[in-house]
């Protein structure tokens, strides 16, 4: 969603510099600056996404987060299967 926020950003900050000659640079350059930025930061964002569930899983009797090397639910006390 962000991603293509930021495309859509881009190609209007173009549109912007190559219809107006001289205030076009200014603005859409600023433009396209703000949409590679948020390319850049959904980009991130799926490293995250990536990273986190190694370290936080979610309790299947209480919906809680805990840590994945937890063998037993520090909310509810629901023991987990052996993780491989
Ligand atoms: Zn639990």
């Amino acid at each position: 969603m962000l991603k293509f926020l930021g495309l859509a950003l881009i190609v209007f900050g173009a549109v912007l510099i190559f219809s107006i000659p001289l205030l076009g640079w200014a603005f859409g350059g600023l433009i396209v600056f703000i949409g590679i930025g948020l390319i850049s930061l959904s980009w991130m964002r799926g490293i995250i996404k990536t990273v986190v569930p190694k370290s936080i899983q979610t309790c299947p009797a209480c919906k809680a987060p805990i840590p994945g090397d937890a063998s037993v639910c520090m909310h509810c006390g629901h023991r987990f299967a052996a993780t491989a």
